[in-house]
């Protein structure tokens, strides 16, 4: 298995179960011993750190030709050790129409069973929710005031309360349950990986960089990797299956570096072409995010969380304000009432989170952000070059479908409405971007909500690279199963989604 992030924890550690398997889980980033890992408010330190991929988009044309930040975990946990921890499963739509896309087995009631069974819901039980899973979810230990000031804003605009976004219904507002557990981070690693180490049938590689797929006789028979300090290619061959959990960017990249991809592309580069795969790399969809942030006239923000106090309150009894995972409630809402579905999320943030953090400007603040969940803009990953040390190109093509702007511009309007209404009165100070033209403001402050999938679909056209058991078309041997495979983005943050998918995985292939 190559990739020891979401996916890749989960199903090395659901495929060990069995005795009689065997499993060498390959990961290109070290352990994940930082200590900012594990302290939920501290991820946003992780950014452009070693632990990060640190890629970029190409020039994004309706975004004023400007080259978005996309961070990646690069450690054991991938990108769920510095990932804000939202724990959402999106709508039940969303995989009803997976399935009406002839993925059968992938509707929302196949599903349910197996998001349960990851799940150990603190609250207890339920129709919707599981108990005794690997994946603590956790309600927030502290919340700020300001979040409560967001709340308040909500329902004074009509949102109504939604005490659970995984429940009968996504629509409204509240706080978010996190993937953590006791204040800590619950990564895959924690989650599924640590337990699992116990067991003889599973050897975990770090800081091996896979470069391409072995394929010998047709049939995907192992690897080739590099080691961080050796340039050297060596290889190591499987008995049974290669399973790809590179992830969104990392599985095309690698299967395209197979000569597994579009004939031409490969061609082009001189790479040998194993099967002509016309949609690897295609489908890429992702959560542009639209935000505003405050400056705060009184010292409440979580800028404060580092203060020795609250150092003292984390260390002595695992609470205070650096449990919080930043992004601490949100919402879910329709752009325009006769919508079956809601098509826009917020996140509320009691802090500044300008670039991701980045820019933030000095003191304190709050950031609300709107995000559009079905964009009809659709990008592609696609190489430079045959060299696997090279990132690949990635153009998400944001807003290149233009029908993307009006309900998003819709999503920033009531960003600026919550952020401007009586329940801030007590903290709003200077607001941190001017306000302009909903779309050119768009168009100069929009970023990633960190949400890349679909870049190896899952389906039966001619665009698919995977089937519903989710081996490569073409290529006996060979499975990928991370975020990639969702023929269509999910209404909401895509980590319990992948821990699903790996989940139904480790089903199919022990079947
Ligand atoms: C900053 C950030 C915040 C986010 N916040 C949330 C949130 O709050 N809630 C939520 O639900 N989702 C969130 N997400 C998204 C969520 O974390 C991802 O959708 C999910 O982790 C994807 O899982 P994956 O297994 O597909 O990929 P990843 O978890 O990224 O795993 C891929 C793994 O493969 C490894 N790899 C890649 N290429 C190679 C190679 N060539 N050789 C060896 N190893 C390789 C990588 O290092 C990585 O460990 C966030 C993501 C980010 C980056």
């Amino acid at each position: 298995m190559i990739g020891a992030g979401s996916a890749g924890c989960a199903l090395a550690s659901r495929l060990t179960e069995r005795p009689d398997t065997s499993v060498l889980l390959i990961e290109a980033g070290p352990p994940d011993r930082k200590r900012e890992i594990h302290i939920p408010a501290a991820f946003s330190k992780l950014f452009r750190s070693e632990v990060d991929w640190n890629f970029s988009t190409e020039p994004q044309e309706h975004l004023k030709g400007r080259k978005l930040y996309w961070p990646r975990g690069k450690m054991l946990g991938g990108s769920s050790s510095m990932n804000a921890m939202i724990y959402a499963r999106g709508a039940r739509a969303d995989y009803d129409e997976w399935r009406e896309m002839g993925n059968d087995g992938w509707g929302f009631d196949d599903l349910l069973p197996l998001f349960k069974a990851a799940e150990n819901q603190e609250r207890g039980a339920s129709a919707e929710h599981g108990v005794g899973g690997p994946l603590n979810v956790a309600d927030l230990r502290c919340v700020n005031p300001l979040t409560q000031a967001f709340l308040e804003a909500c329902e004074a605009a009509g949102i109504a309360k939604n005490p659970d976004f995984n429940g009968s219904s996504q629509m409204g507002a509240g706080l978010y349950q996190v993937t953590q557990k006791h204040g800590a981070r619950m990564s895959a690693a924690d989650a599924y990986l640590k337990p699992a180490l116990r067991r003889g049938n599973l050897t975990v590689w770090t800081q091996v960089h896979v470069a391409r797929l072995l394929i010998e006789e047709g049939r995907a028979s192992g690897v080739e990797f590099f080691m961080k300090k050796s340039p050297d290619l060596q290889q190591v061959r499987a008995a049974r299956e290669v399973i790809l959990c590179a992830g969104a960017i990392g599985s095309p990249q690698l299967l395209l570096l197979s000569g597994i991809g579009p004939q031409r592309e490969l061609e082009a580069l001189g790479i040998p072409v194993v099967a002509d795969l016309e949609g690897v790399g295609g489908n890429l969809q992702d959560h542009l995010n639209i935000g505003q942030s405050y400056r705060c006239t009184k010292p409440v923000s979580l800028s404060n969380a580092e203060s020795i106090p609250n150092v003292l309150k984390y260390i002595l009894r695992k609470t205070g304000p650096l449990t919080s995972n930043v992004a601490e409630a949100g919402a879910f809402w329709k752009s325009c009432a006769e919508l079956a579905e809601c098509d826009l999320q917020l996140h509320f943030a009691p802090v500044h989170f300008v670039e991701h953090g980045l820019k933030n400007p000095p003191g304190h603040g709050f950031s609300l952000g709107a995000v559009l969940l079905m964009p009809r803009s659709v990008g592609r990953i696609y190489l430079r070059s045959a060299d696997p040390r090279e990132a690949p190109a990635i153009d998400p093509s944001y807003l290149s479908n233009e029908e993307d702007l009006a309900p998003l511009s819709e999503g920033l309007k009531l960003v600026w409405k919550l952020l401007e209404s009586k329940a801030f009165d007590a903290y709003r100070g200077q607001e941190v971007f001017e306000k302009e033209d909903a779309a050119s403001y768009i168009r100069a402050h929009a970023e990633t909500l960190y949400h890349p999938v679909g870049t190896c679909k899952m389906g039966q056209d001619a665009s698919s690279v995977v089937d519903a058991k989710l081996q490569v078309y073409g290529v006996p041997g060979l499975r990928v199963a991370d975020a990639s495979v969702m023929p269509k983005i999910v209404r909401g943050n895509t980590n319990a989604p992948t821990f699903m998918i790996a989940e139904k995985a480790a089903r199919m292939i022990l079947e």
